[in-house]
């Protein structure tokens, strides 16, 4: 199949959360599977190489109604394969700068110009896929342009699939972007695009994509209801029967202890030694007391109110204070809990270390030398971290919430792969580190634990083909002679 994915992440060239990991696995495993790849990406100014990298159209004018000096982009690419390639949106005033989403008045313009740049860059090339598969709100127009504005082009007749990666970050943009993508106004209600007086991007993907994934089982449950619908949980249940949760892997070619080159020993399941050289070189760099005797639980996220981390700090001090746990954090993200978090290292300066910042290589380093995981979500849709921490044989805690639910079964004698627990509260998280602390000090059962969780198997090939069976399908309820057609 000739698949065309428009993203505004794809590691390792741009990432901001999981996203960015989740696109350019799913593109690697679809292209070993034989099919034939374009990603639509910006080129961001952070993106090495971009300057050298090959050019595909040297001037692709684009069909958007702004200021026509800005309509007009070039398209770099990438091989990634024999049959597969990123096509680099270069546009230096909307992308230059090294940050996907910068805080930018024109946000909706930079992403509609992006996704609107690829379909041009198909329809100049002739390369018309038999299916586009979108990533998040910043392309979650194009299902709309599709049925709409470009119905009558060559790519009218392909079918979409929406993946909503996190269904929080819907792209509320002015009312202008319908005229910038050239969409009929009548889109402009509440029953279409329209939401608190706004365009909103998301919604339109929900709205008119012929298939929808999220990517668990228990979050495509969960955005059903108003407690996780962000406002579009009644939109959601109009397209019900077309939602399916899908979950994400592990890419073990970039997170395997056994060949993970950044970190102090490699290990296996067979061969744990390694584990406890990579916890005390986490030690040094993070200058953590070595002869304590507590288990290390490590943090590696976003710190925004999703994350339930505003929480862990209330819970941390008193097991701090006893000195049963050591903790480390990598993060960034609401100032007040990142202030929060260095003045816990600071209270506890042989237990704690918080690096504020993105740092690839220490996430490595706390996957593998940490004993313990935590991501006390308010809501996860998938989680990554979780599944790196299980290849890695550190014990996840995690709150039972979508792909954290689905992937993490609970500690009981003899059997699962984590501490698991239900209420996003101090008390549930205190109750966790608890558990961990009972679970740590029996080594036979912790470390049955581990390999349990090293046991598990969340890979991408797996998910690639479940996609594929999704793109399938919606290729034959687009067929003319289908009564599914919509
Ligand atoms: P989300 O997409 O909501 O941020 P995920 O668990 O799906 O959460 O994915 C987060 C990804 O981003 C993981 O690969 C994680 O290791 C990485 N990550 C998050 N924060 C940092 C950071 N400060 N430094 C390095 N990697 C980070």
């Amino acid at each position: 199949m000739r698949i065309l994915h428009l993203t505004p992440e794809i590691a390792p060239w741009s990432k901001a959360g999981g996203l960015g990991d989740a696109a350019a696995a799913l593109v690697k495993n679809l292209a070993l599977l034989g099919h034939e790849i374009r990603v639509g990406t910006p080129l961001y100014g952070g993106i090495p190489g971009r300057d050298k990298m090959e050019i595909a159209i040297p001037s692709l004018q684009v069909g958007v109604h702004g200021d026509p000096r800005a309509a007009a982009c070039r398209v770099r690419q990438h091989e990634l394969g024999p049959k597969a390639k990123i096509w680099f949106i270069e546009h230096e005033y909307f992308y230059g700068a090294r940050e996907v989403y910068p805080p930018r008045e024109d946000a909706g313009e930079r992403a509609a110009f992006f996704a609107r740049a690829t379909l041009d860059a198909c329809l100049a090339t002739g390369w018309i896929p038999d299916v586009i598969h979108c990533h998040d709100w910043t392309v979650g127009l194009v299902p709309v342009l599709l049925k709409t504005t470009l119905k009558n082009s060559p790519l009218g007749q392909c079918p979409t699939v929406l993946t909503i990666h996190n269904l929080q970050h819907q792209g509320l943009q002015p009312q202008r972007l319908l005229s910038y993508l050239g969409l009929p106004e009548n889109l402009w209600n509440a029953q279409a695009l329209e939401c608190l007086g706004a365009v909103n991007f998301l919604k339109g993907g929900i709205l008119f994509a012929d298939r929808i994934i999220t990517v668990s089982p228990t979050y495509a449950q969960e955005i059903l209801t108003p407690e996780f619908g962000f406002g579009l949980d009644d939109v959601v249940r109009l397209r019900q029967q077309d939602l399916e949760g899908i979950l994400n892997g592990v890419d073990t070619e970039e997170w395997n202890p056994q060949t993970d080159p950044l970190i102090a020993e490699k290990f296996s399941k067979t061969k744990l030694q390694g584990k406890a050289a990579c916890k005390s070189a986490l030690q040094a760099k993070m200058k953590l007391d070595p002869k304590a005797k507590g288990p290390l639980v490590g943090v590696i996220s976003r710190l925004w109110e999703q994350k339930g981390l505003d929480l862990a700090a209330q819970a941390l001090p008193a097991l701090l204070r006893q000195r049963k746990i050591q903790f480390v954090l990598l993060g960034s993200g609401d100032p007040i809990l990142e202030q929060e978090f260095r003045k816990l290292a600071h209270d506890f300066p042989n237990d704690c270390a918080v690096q504020i910042g993105y740092n690839h290589e220490l996430s490595h380093q706390i996957e593998a030398g940490a004993d313990f995981f935590l991501m006390p979500s308010r809501f996860e849709p998938c989680g990554l971290n979780q599944l790196y921490s299980m290849a890695y044989g550190t014990v996840p805690i995690v709150r039972a919430t979508g792909g954290l639910a689905d992937t993490v079964s609970p500690w009981q004698k003899n059997q699962g792969t984590g501490i698991v627990f239900k209420d996003a509260d101090v008390g549930g998280i205190s109750w966790a580190l608890e558990r961990a602390v009972q679970l740590y000090q029996q080594s036979a059962e912790y470390q049955a634990v581990q390999k349990r969780g090293m046991a598990a198997q969340f890979d991408w090939v797996q998910a690639a083909q479940r996609h594929v069976v999704c793109y399938e399908l919606v290729k034959k309820q687009r067929q003319p002679t289908s009564s599914a057609t919509r």
